[in-house]
C-alpha cells in the first residue's frame, strides 16, 4: 500500500514540525524522487529502522524504469533487462518481498545478431565460460575469434583498469579489434550497456562493466527478463516495505524547493513546508541541477551536473496477432534501424507483443514516430517474414534516457558540500554506466553515509 496524500497535508515527524526523534538516532529523512536510486534509499534506511518519507511529483514510482499501461496493455517506459551481477538491485529486490527465481526468466549469456553472428556461453566457470564462447562464435574468422579472446585477457591481466580513459573505439584500435569484430562485438554490447556510441564512449566504464558481468561467477552474466512490470518488480514492493516499516510515499507530491538551514533542510512542496534533518535528492540529473541550483554551497554539484550530456533510448511496442512469435525471447539484428527485440510472449506470456529497442543517437532521431514504426515492422517482415499487420504500435522515445558515458566524466557525489543534503541517482559517481544496479547502489551508498553519520 501507497499513501496517497495529494491535499492532505504532509506527516509531522515530530511535534514541531522539526528535527526527528530518539528512536530514529536524531534522523529525520526525506528521499525526492521514486525511482530505483530513491527507493534503494527509502528501503534500506526502512531496513535500519529509519523510516523515511519519499516524495514522488508522478502518480506511479518507477522514474525512468516504470510500468506504463496502453491500450490495455501493460508495458514499460521502455524495454529493460537486468545482469545476474545486480547485485544491489537483486538483494533490495528480495529483501522487499520479490522472488529472483519466480520474478524473472533468466537467459545464460547468449548474444545473437540474427543470422550473423551467434556467441552463446557453454556450462563453465567464469570466465572460462567466455572464452570458450568467444573461440566458438558464429560470425567471426579464426582470427578475430582469436583477437578477441585475447583482448580479454590482456584486460583480465590488467584488472580491467586503464591507466588512462580513453574511448572505446580508441581501446579496440590500441588492440587490433577489427571492424567486423567491433561490428558484431563490442560494438552492440557498448551501446547496449553504456547506450553511448563508441567514439564517445569511456572504455573504463566498459571494462567496469565487462569485469562484474563476464570475469566472476558464471551468474553474473546471465541476462534477467521479469515477469512483471518494472514498477511492480521494485519500487511498489520497496513503497510498501517502506510503508510497513513506519515510513511514507506521497505521490504526485513533486517537491518545488529545497532550502538548507543550520539544523536541517526545508521542502516545500504544493501541500506545504516540511523541515528534515537530511534529504537525499534522487530526481534525474536536469531536475536536481534546478532544485539544488540556490544552494549556494553546492555550487560545484550543480555545475558537475549541467556538463553531463543526455543521450536518447527509443522502444517501439507493436503488438501483433498472439500466434506471431520470434526465435527467441531476447536477440540482436546486425546494421538495421531495430537493435534488439525482445519477445513479450515468451517473457511475460503477453503473446503477439514484440519490443524493438534503439539505443544511443543516431539517424532514427530524425523519424517521426510512425516512420520508425515503419520500418521496425519492415524490418520484421524481412528478418522474420512476419506478414501481419501490427494491431497497434506504441514509440517511447525518452530523448534524455541516460547520461552520455564519455571518458573522464567529472560525476557528482552522494555527499555533498552540504552535509544534509545527498544525491542519489544513476548519474552519481560510481562504476557503472547510467543502470539500475548504479541507480540503486547510489541510493545504498546515500543511506549508509547517514547511518554512518
Ligand atoms: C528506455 C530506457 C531503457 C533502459 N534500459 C535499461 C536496462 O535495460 N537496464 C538498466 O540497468 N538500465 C536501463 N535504463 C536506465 C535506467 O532506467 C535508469 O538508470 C534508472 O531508472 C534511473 O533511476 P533513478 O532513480 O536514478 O532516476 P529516475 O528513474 O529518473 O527517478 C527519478 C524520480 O524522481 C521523480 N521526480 C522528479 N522531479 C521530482 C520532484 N520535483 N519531486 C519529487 N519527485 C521528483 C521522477 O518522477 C522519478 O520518479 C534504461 C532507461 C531508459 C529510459
Amino acid at each position: 500500500m501507497v499513501t496517497k496524500l495529494n491535499n492532505s497535508p504532509s506527516p509531522q515527524p515530530s511535534p514541531s514540525g522539526r528535527g526527528g526523534n530518539r528512536e530514529n538516532h536524531g534522523l529525520n529523512i526525506a528521499v525526492i524522487g521514486g525511482g530505483y536510486a530513491g527507493m534503494a534509499a527509502a528501503a534500506e534506511l526502512a531496513a535500519r529502522g529509519i523510516p523515511v518519507t519519499v516524495y514522488e511529483s508522478a502518480k506511479q514510482l518507477g522514474g525512468r524504469a516504470r510500468g506504463v499501461e496502453y491500450n490495455d496493455t501493460q508495458l514499460d517506459n521502455g524495454q529493460h533487462l537486468l545482469l545476474g551481477c545486480y547485485r544491489e538491485t537483486l538483494r533490495l529486490i528480495e529483501l522487499v518481498g520479490g522472488d529472483i527465481a519466480q520474478d524473472f526468466l533468466r537467459l545464460p549469456l547468449q548474444l545473437d545478431l540474427h543470422k550473423q553472428f551467434s556467441l552463446k556461453a557453454p556450462r563453465l566457470p567464469a570466465p572460462l565460460h567466455l572464452l570458450v564462447a568467444l573461440m566458438r562464435a558464429q560470425g567471426l574468422d579464426w582470427s578475430e575469434r582469436l583477437k578477441a579472446a585475447r583482448f580479454m585477457l590482456t584486460m583480465r591481466l590488467n584488472d580491467f583498469r586503464l591507466q588512462q580513459d580513453m574511448t572505446v573505439s580508441a581501446l579496440l584500435a590500441l588492440h587490433d579489434q577489427d571492424a567486423n569484430l567491433s561490428l558484431k562485438l563490442w560494438e552492440p554490447l557498448c551501446i547496449a550497456a553504456l547506450n553511448t556510441p563508441i567514439h564517445k564512449a569511456s572504455a573504463q566504464v566498459l571494462l567496469n562493466v565487462l569485469r562484474d558481468s563476464l570475469d566472476r561467477r558464471r551468474a553474473d552474466s546471465d541476462m534477467l527478463l521479469p515477469h512483471l512490470d518494472f514498477t511492480a518488480l521494485f519500487p511498489q514492493r520497496a513503497a510498501d516495505y517502506v510503508v510497513k516499516h513506519g515510513g511514507k510515499v506521497l505521490l504526485a507530491e513533486g517537491i518545488e524547493t529545497i532550502t538548507t538551514q543550520a539544523d536541517g533542510v526545508t521542502l516545500s512542496s504544493a501541500a506545504g513546508t516540511q523541515h528534515y534533518s537530511h534529504i537525499i535528492c534522487a530526481t534525474s540529473p536536469t531536475v536536481a541541477a534546478r532544485l539544488l541550483d540556490p544552494i549556494a554551497a553546492l555550487r560545484n554539484t550543480v555545475a558537475h551536473i549541467e556538463a553531463l550530456e543526455q543521450q536518447p533510448i527509443y522502444t517501439v511496442y507493436l503488438q501483433y496477432p498472439e500466434q506471431v512469435r520470434l526465435p527467441c525471447p531476447m536477440l540482436g539484428l546486425h546494421q538495421c534501424v531495430s537493435q534488439w527485440l525482445f519477445d513479450k510472449g515468451q517473457i511475460a506470456a503477453q503473446h503477439g507483443l514484440l519490443a524493438a529497442v534503439i539505443s544511443a543517437e543516431g539517424l532514427h532521431q530524425d523519424l517521426s514516430q510512425e516512420a520508425l514504426a515503419q520500418k521496425v515492422i519492415a524490418e520484421l517482415q524481412r528478418e522474420f517474414g512476419i506478414s501481419d499487420t501490427p494491431l497497434w504500435y506504441k514509440v517511447i522515445a525518452e530523448k534524455r534516457a541516460t547520461f552520455c558515458c564519455s571518458p573522464n566524466l567529472l560525476r557528482p557525489t552522494q555527499q555533498t558540500a552540504e552535509a544534509r543534503v545527498l544525491l542519489a541517482g544513476d548519474y552519481t559517481a560510481g562504476d557503472y554506466p547510467a543502470t539500475l544496479e548504479g541507480a540503486v547502489i547510489s541510493g545504498v551508498r546515500c543511506a549508509r553515509l547517514l547511518l554512518a553519520h
